[in-house]
């Protein structure tokens, strides 16, 4: 029989902690004063320092390739854990820091105040793929350009990607420096060379591969949601000048490889299952997805219900100590296809994925005007500048300007969950 499960921790600053309560405990990679990365969980304001636990025996009686795979500098290996190996060292966990701990001098042994780690990617990403399941966005960008058919007419059929740089990736809190490219500014024949003019964010979740498939073997729908590790926020900078010029016909290339900055926290599957639901019902007249991409169950509980926020801190605003300002309010459920048809999708031709491989979802707007997940969007192509309350203007972002990305997960009973924060400043370009 299983032991139940605490509902409270014994670290104080874990109760009603917007993001990290005993029932979140995310995984990542942090080091102390330039001391080696290592795994740690949030927990409250704290950081759980999973090598101080193995050392003082605290993980004794798991699974071998846990105690492995967390004695680690990146978390490829844990994400490469059976999901039953996941789950009894997420049960270690709660066990650990539930109200009831029997060994608590121990535990508290291994806890860092969070404000004194310096957080790293997770996981060293061997391949990384951006989707464009929001279809709210793909809709309002693709009218910018066609208004009479906004969407394509494969966008029903085919979860549409495009494979991303893994190099570039960061975590929050690297700047972002303004990239250089080839763009034709509107009206001219031919095009210049410079700084983009248009940079933008993308409001996104990124998706943390668990468990890889062999090279020629789909991964079947019905299974595509056990080889997924974790989640996270994504803002996929894109730079729309460049992309504008560059993005026929084999799509975007060097408007979006320049920088992709990743929130540190891994949140897993587990942690989110509570906030699971039914995927929406296809509006009558979409077409039924064909049979690799459809699974009754993955539609009945294969949507995430997390509330997504973009803000935006400009230079004037942070000298003057004003708080950053909302540009967007969001849901992951307004994606079209779950995360489990990207895996399946993903791999039907037999392209293997690895532990570690990350997903972007695409852009996640609703369909609100206060909903839109990108610059792009709230301005409408910048011909609408966006009135922030500090009295500037902005039609793309500005030399100074920090897009802070956030996510939260409510269900009733149960507090809330987040996912820390995705912060990247821009600097100027060289
Ligand atoms: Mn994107």
């Amino acid at each position: 029989m299983k032991p139940a499960t605490p509902s409270r921790s014994w670290v104080e600053s874990a109760h009603e902690h917007p993001d990290f309560p005993l029932h979140n405990l995310p995984l990542g990679i942090f080091s102390q004063a330039g001391s080696v990365p290592r795994v740690g969980v949030a927990i409250g304001d704290c950081v759980l320092d999973m090598a101080e636990a193995l050392a003082r025996g605290l993980l004794q009686g798991l699974p071998e390739e846990v105690l492995e795979s967390v004695s680690q500098g990146s978390l490829n290996a844990f994400f490469a854990c059976a999901a039953d190996a996941r789950s009894a060292f997420r049960q270690r966990l709660l066990h650990m820091l539930g109200k009831d701990a029997p060994s608590r001098v121990e535990v508290r042994a291994c806890l860092h105040q969070a404000r004194h780690c310096d957080m790293h990617l997770p996981a060293k990403v061997g391949d990384y793929t951006d989707f464009y399941a929001g279809i709210e966005h793909a809709t309002r960008v693709g009218k910018h350009l066609r208004p009479d058919a906004p969407l394509l007419p494969n966008y029903k059929y085919v979860p549409i990607g495009y494979h991303g740089r893994a190099s570039t990736l960061r975590p929050s809190g690297v700047p972002v420096r303004r990239p250089k490219g080839q763009m034709r500014p509107s009206g001219q024949h031919e095009p210049i060379v410079g700084p983009t003019q248009k940079l933008d964010f993308e409001l996104e979740l990124g998706i943390w591969i668990g468990q890889g498939n062999p090279l020629g073997e789909a991964i079947p729908i019905g299974q595509a949601a056990e080889h997924v590790a974790g989640f996270c926020l994504l803002n996929d900078w894109s730079a729309r000048d460049i992309q504008g010029w560059e993005y026929q016909p084999l799509g975007p290339f060097l408007s979006k490889s320049f920088m992709t900055t990743l929130s540190p926290w891994v949140v897993t599957a587990q942690a989110l299952a509570p906030f699971r639901c039914a995927q929406a019902p296809r509006p009558p007249g979409d077409p039924q997805p064909l049979a690799y991409l459809w699974d009754d169950h993955d539609q009945a509980t294969g949507a995430l219900d997390i509330e997504l926020e973009a803000l935006l801190l400009t230079e004037h605003m942070r000298t003057r100590g004003l708080p950053a300002e909302r540009l967007a309010v969001s849901n992951s459920r307004c994606m079209y296809w779950t995360v489990a048809q990207l895996v399946s999708h993903h791999s039907v031709n037999g392209c293997q994925l690895h532990s570690g491989d990350l997903f972007g979802s695409g852009t996640l707007s609703g369909p609100g005007a206060d909903q839109c997940g990108s610059l792009l969007e709230i301005t409408q192509g910048g011909s609408q500048p966006l009135l922030l309350a500090s009295g500037e203007t902005r039609q793309f972002l500005a030399d100074g300007d920090e897009i802070i990305l956030r996510g939260r997960c409510h269900a009733n009973g149960i507090g809330s969950i987040g996912f820390g924060e995705c912060r990247g400043r821009v600097l100027p370009a060289l």
